[in-house]
């Protein structure tokens, strides 16, 4: 049975400034790129070229770089079969503005993403007879909850990448499996500030108590505090030299599902994302920054 990533597909348009404008100003940029993105697509991406069978449930838009988007993840492996064209939107857009101090800010369009009901993924219940499902937060809610309810019922593993931060119904954290917040969703989603591993461990307490078996809250070069059934433990991460962190938490979830996908154990599963993810951000980019399986065990003897 594969792996199976419902999520959102952007095209990230990267513009670099010295500064961000401010309001009702206009400021000359250098280095202009279209680039794909959206976390389900960078997950989806990341999980494929880790070796793992990969399906993904998704919606592009009636434009010129819809077909050239699916193409690529074609190319990775990807079975696309459950991406949807729809007529009449434009695919997801990601305007990013990123500036000398390395800051970013994003503005969203969600375009066909929107586009991802409940009765859009009912036509793809194939899809749902996985052994695994990934989701993240970047299309309708509750697609997400038909997505789960229906994968969960069929015996599968639900993994829930809750980005980006927002309060999420008990009824979705009671169908979760696994669920792999950063710092920030941690903390969005129980209330509880992760700044020490005393936080991480009093959040991860929270997640469990809404029934969710595996907590894995990423907390960037510090690595993951891991949490099963209630005994959690800090495990450090790769050192590497960071030159872009984009999609290093897209990349740690692609990863870790993959090697779930392959019966590895947790602990194994977690060191072989964390491996997966300290080699994207030594690389610029997105998907671009996303390794495949050889490197990663390069990196993991
Ligand atoms: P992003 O939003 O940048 O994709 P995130 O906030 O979702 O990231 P992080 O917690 O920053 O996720 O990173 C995910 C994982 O990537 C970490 O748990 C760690 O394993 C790895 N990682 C991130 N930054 C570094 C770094 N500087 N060096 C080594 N590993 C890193």
């Amino acid at each position: 049975m594969t792996l199976t990533v419902a999520g959102s597909i952007n095209i990230d348009h990267v513009i670099r400034l010295p500064q961000f404008p401010r309001p009702g100003e206009t400021l000359t940029g250098r280095d202009y790129r279209i680039v794909p993105g959206g976390k389900g697509a960078n997950q989806a991406v990341a999980a494929a070229r880790a070796g793992a069978a990969t399906r993904f449930v998704a919606c592009v838009g009636e434009d010129a770089l819809a077909g050239s988007l699916v193409a690529g993840f074609a190319a990775d492996g990807i079975d696309v079969s459950a991406i949807d064209t729809v007529a009449g939107v434009n695919t997801g857009v990601a305007l990013i503005q990123v500036n000398d101090a390395g800051e970013n800010t994003i503005a969203l369009a969600a375009g066909a993403n929107a586009e991802l009901t409940p009765d859009r993924l009912a036509r793809h219940a194939e899809a749902l007879h996985c052994k695994q499902l990934l989701l993240q937060l970047e299309i309708p809610l509750d697609t997400n909850l038909a997505a789960a309810r229906a994968a969960k019922a069929r015996g599968a593993r639900v993994v829930l990448n809750p980005a980006p931060a927002r309060a999420l119904p008990d009824e979705l954290l009671a169908l979760v499996d696994l669920i792999t917040p950063n710092e920030t969703e941690a903390e969005r989603l129980t209330g509880v500030a992760v700044n020490d591993d005393a936080g991480a461990a009093a959040a991860a307490g929270a997640l469990h108590a809404k029934g969710i078996a595996v907590v894995i809250i990423t907390l960037g070069a510090r690595g993951v505090w891991l949490s099963e059934q209630g005994q959690g433990r800090r495990v450090p991460g790769f050192s590497v030299q960071a030159v872009d962190t984009t999609a290093a938490g897209d990349t740690f979830n692609g990863a870790l599902v993959a090697a779930l996908q392959q019966d590895r154990p947790l602990a194994e599963a977690v060191r072989f994302a964390q491996a997966a993810a300290a080699i994207s951000v030594t690389r610029p980019g997105a998907q671009t920054s996303v390794p495949y399986r050889a490197e990663i065990e390069a990196l993991l003897e």
